[in-house]
């Protein structure tokens, strides 16, 4: 794993004060969520810009703590041993206390930096003393978060006989009213499916004790807020809030507000990703030319696993159709797609059966997809918010990363 994010080594003094740290909002900029099929944004090609930037080298967080020292269920200290967890992120060595105190906590950091398991991990410890039937319900803006939410939680809760299911949209729904049925204890799942279950009645929410909104920045981007709402009315009011976000906007705040009690807030957020990332922009004529000058990067020796943006998703489809008939192996992700068939692509792009992932927007939020050499904007995003999100998928855990955004021909 990265060395800024968690190989620090465990300082045992006074914690070192970064100015920047425990303030709410940080230095990050505001942004609006963006509504379905707002007008796409003029963002001027200087901001696809930074050829200087990237020898910064990167903070290293010092924990206050190594895992040992939390008050962890003993099997999950042992399996996190097993997986070399040793020293906490800064998210979760701020954020893991005060979970496990029982507080309404308030997580911000920036991508990459181990929030999943800054929730996780004193949930399950609260599970194995009181391993109660659908007592925790996590939701996550999307199909592919919410898998690799559960993929977290079965690696950290080896041997502990704590169930969980995911509840999301583009598998059959059947088989999740059975799964539910069989009373899991961590139920998570995406806004849109959750509330199709409530409304069946296949899904009862009068035992969860934690409730978990993760990447809740992504949630209102991708206009979840009223399914959001509606699941979290049906709440027990006596519970535990947790809420995870890389980035604070007002309508995140209000949420906040709405759902929480007295909250705490550990913010750990740095410099915006784009810092890290060497940013450049490539001119082009029309599109044969941008299929052409594509095709000529990704021959590359450098160019060895690629992240490519696209706008639509037949568009994204067509492009890594063509990039693999032309010999360059490319997978694509995008909301046309099933479930499986997104994970399959997903997975050859993770483990290297292909090079190139070809993506939109929605399909790529939030996924953990280690050592992106190069994104590429085949089409440019629609706002510089979108931009931001997409670079931030290469330079993760301190590397330098590469980003390239095609501009039309002056
Ligand atoms: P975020 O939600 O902040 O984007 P994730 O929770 O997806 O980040 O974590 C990113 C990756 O880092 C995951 O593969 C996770 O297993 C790994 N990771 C998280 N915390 C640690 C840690 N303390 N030590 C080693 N690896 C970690
Ligand atoms: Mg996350």
């Amino acid at each position: 794993m990265s060395q800024s994010y968690f190989g620090g080594r465990a300082n045992r003094g006074p914690k070192k004060s970064n100015s920047n740290n425990n303030r709410f909002g940080g230095r990050g900029r505001s942004s609006q969520p963006r509504q379905k099929g707002a007008r796409k944004q003029f963002i001027h090609p200087s901001k696809f810009i930074n050829r200087t930037a990237v020898d910064q080298t990167p903070e290293v967080y010092e924990p206050t703590h190594l895992f040992t020292d939390f008050a962890l269920d003993p099997t999950l200290q042992k399996n996190l041993a097993a997986l070399k967890f040793t020293a906490p992120s800064a998210i979760q060595d701020q954020a893991i206390p005060l979970v496990l105190d029982g507080k309404d906590v308030i997580g911000l950091a920036n991508t990459g930096t181990g929030k999943t398991a800054a929730f996780l991990l004193p949930i399950l410890t609260k599970l194995a003393r009181k391993p109660e039937r659908s007592s925790v319900l996590i939701m996550a803006p999307t199909r592919e978060l919410a898998q690799q939410i559960e993929a977290e939680a079965k690696r950290f809760s080896r041997d502990m006989r704590i169930f969980s299911t995911v509840l999301v949209g583009g598998t059959n729904i059947d088989r999740q009213m059975r799964d539910l049925k069989r009373g899991p204890h961590i139920i998570i799942g995406t806004p849109g499916r959750l509330n199709d279950l409530l409304q069946r009645g296949a899904l009862r929410l009068d035992g969860v004790q934690y409730f978990v909104l993760d990447e809740a920045d992504r949630m209102l981007d991708m206009g979840f807020i009223n399914d959001i709402k509606k699941v979290a009315r049906l709440l027990p009011s006596h519970r535990q809030t947790l809420c995870f976000s890389a980035t604070i906007t007002p309508a995140i705040q209000t949420l906040i507000q709405e759902f929480t009690h007295s909250p705490e807030t550990v913010s750990v957020r740095t410099g915006e990703t784009s810092d890290h990332v060497l940013q450049d922009i490539i001119e082009a004529t029309d599109k044969q030319h941008k299929h052409d000058l594509l095709h000529d990067l990704l021959s590359k020796e450098e160019f060895d696993k690629v992240l490519v943006f696209g706008e639509t998703k037949y568009g994204v489809q067509r492009l890594a159709d063509s990039l693999t008939n032309q010999g360059i192996p490319s997978a694509a992700i995008h909301g046309n797609k099933s479930q499986s068939q997104r994970q399959r692509a997903l997975r050859s792009f993770k483990e290297n059966a292909v090079k190139v992932l070809v993506a939109t927007d929605v399909a790529a939020r939030g996924l953990d997809i280690p050592n992106v050499s190069h994104v590429i904007n085949f089409d440019q995003p629609a706002t510089y918010d979108d931009y931001i999100h997409r670079i931030g998928r290469t330079g993760r855990g301190g590397k330098h990363g590469k980003a390239l955004t095609f501009v039309d021909k002056r």
